[in-house]
């Protein structure tokens, strides 16, 4: 049995803590799922609420939406017959 892979548990984003003055990577869906993160380095809380990430947060939920729309989306695939002889 296998799983469809939900790309936005796969795909990291780096999120900066301000504490220690680094990014740390974070998967797209503890981004936009969490309201705060916790710093894998200083264990500060990283407040996503916080303005410094909005734009961060409303950029990764475009993604996501652009990802899951990409799923039932039909692959497109103009074919190119004009070289054909
Ligand atoms: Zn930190």
């Amino acid at each position: 049995m296998s799983e469809p892979v939900d790309t936005s548990r796969v795909f990291k984003q780096p999120v900066l803590c301000v504490s220690c003055d680094e990014a740390f990577y974070f998967t797209l869906s503890s981004i936009v799922e969490n309201q705060e993160l916790v710093c894998p380095q200083c264990g500060e809380r990283i407040n996503l609420r916080d303005e410094t990430y909005l734009p961060l947060v409303a950029t990764i939920r475009e993604v996501i939406g652009v990802i899951k729309k990409s799923y039932v989306a039909p692959l497109e695939r103009p074919v190119d017959r004009s070289a054909d002889h």
